[in-house]
């Protein structure tokens, strides 16, 4: 089923769960396990992430660096159709543009198709830790939009080799990111507004927007896109609070503001555990004020964390 045809027409308002594939050397059953912990809640569907080959510099004996190349957590397309066959719940996952040219991602989209798999989250994805800004691969796409671009194209049955025979057409539905808040390298919201109706202009049927801790500023971005004329449904992201030093880390990583009364809270906590609790209640405001005006969907980013998630679906059902 696509995410689309889940989220309109309009009925209540659905959940989806992020969760993260495992780390290189593990096998699925702590994903299988978070899943578990979950399912009672009846996701409507599930994310999974996408993480791009890093490089790393490794000491050596003799005193120099050897350059290696990490995937840290492999294993996307399998687990996704794993988790789609298992459960029965449609797998998003997430496909970036970061470390790939568009023939490995043509070739990645002919397994999810195969496997199954009808949605797509597509994404440009961050540089290299070692890069200062993002650097495509070559023969890769630079930006979103042209990933949504070779998407729709290969629903309309265009491949990349113009000569290959009796093509069919693979139709994922597909969604992109959004930043209520600006994404870190837009130079203004105005422009970072522009780029985000080029990806729904491409093909794109909804966004998911970044973490927000004030929904005001979702609501605020909800009004600006519609009247930048983005029509299509705008599903909020709400990542609730784990550690104590996320109050300042979250906010220099994603660029994103953390509204003083949330964070005046954190800062009276002892240990973590108190702060995870102040980070839960905070996302089930969040998340009862949003429900109650009907967006419509929550996407909760659990980076593999149920206790929380768990709470937060409680409250709501
Ligand atoms: P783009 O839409 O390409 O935008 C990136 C920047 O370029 C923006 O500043 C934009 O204004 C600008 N821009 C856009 N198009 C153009 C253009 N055509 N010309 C010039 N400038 C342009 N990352 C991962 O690695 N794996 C994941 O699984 C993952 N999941 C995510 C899920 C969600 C819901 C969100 C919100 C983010 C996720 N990310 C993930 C992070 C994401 O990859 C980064 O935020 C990345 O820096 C930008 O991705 P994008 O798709 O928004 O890029």
């Amino acid at each position: 089923m696509k995410v689309i045809d889940l989220i309109q027409p309009f009925k209540k308002t659905i959940f989806s769960f992020e969760l993260l594939p495992p780390l290189k050397g593990q096998n699925a059953t702590r994903l299988y396990e978070t899943i578990d912990e979950l399912i009672e809640f009846n996701p409507a569907y599930i994310n999974l992430t996408t993480h791009r080959d890093e490089i790393e510099y490794r000491p050596l004996e003799n005193g120099l660096l050897e350059k290696k190349i990490v995937r840290k957590r492999p294993g996307t397309v399998a687990i996704a159709a794993s988790i789609q066959h298992k459960y029965g719940i449609p797998v998003v996952p997430h496909i970036v543009c970061g470390g790939f040219n568009k023939e490995e991602t043509e070739n990645m989209l002919i397994d999810l198709n195969f496997l199954g798999i009808k949605n797509i989250l597509a994404l440009r994805g961050d540089g290299l830790k070692s890069e200062n800004f993002f650097v495509p691969e070559k023969n890769g796409h630079a930006h979103a939009n042209e990933l949504v671009e070779q998407i729709v194209h290969l629903r309309e049955g265009k491949y990349l080799d113009p000569d290959l025979k009796n093509k069919s057409s693979l139709d994922f539905c597909i969604g992109v990111a959004g930043y209520p808040e600006k994404h870190s390298e837009a130079s203004n919201p105005e422009t970072d507004l522009f780029y985000l109706k080029q990806k729904v202009e491409a093909g794109a049927s909804y966004i998911v927007t970044q973490m927000f801790f004030d929904n005001k500023k979702y609501y605020h971005f909800v009004d600006r896109c519609r009247a930048a004329g983005i029509t299509v449904p705008i599903i909020p992201g709400i990542k609730p609070l784990a550690l104590m030093n996320q109050i300042t880390m979250l906010p220099k990583i994603f660029s994103i503001d953390i509204p003083e009364e949330f964070a005046a809270e954190v800062r009276k906590c002892k240990t973590n555990e108190e702060a995870r609790q102040v980070g839960t209640e905070w996302a089930i405001l969040q998340a009862k004020d949003l429900i109650a005006n009907k967006v419509p969907c929550l996407h909760i980013y659990t980076y593999g964390i149920t206790d929380n998630t768990r709470q937060i679906a409680k409250t709501l059902l």
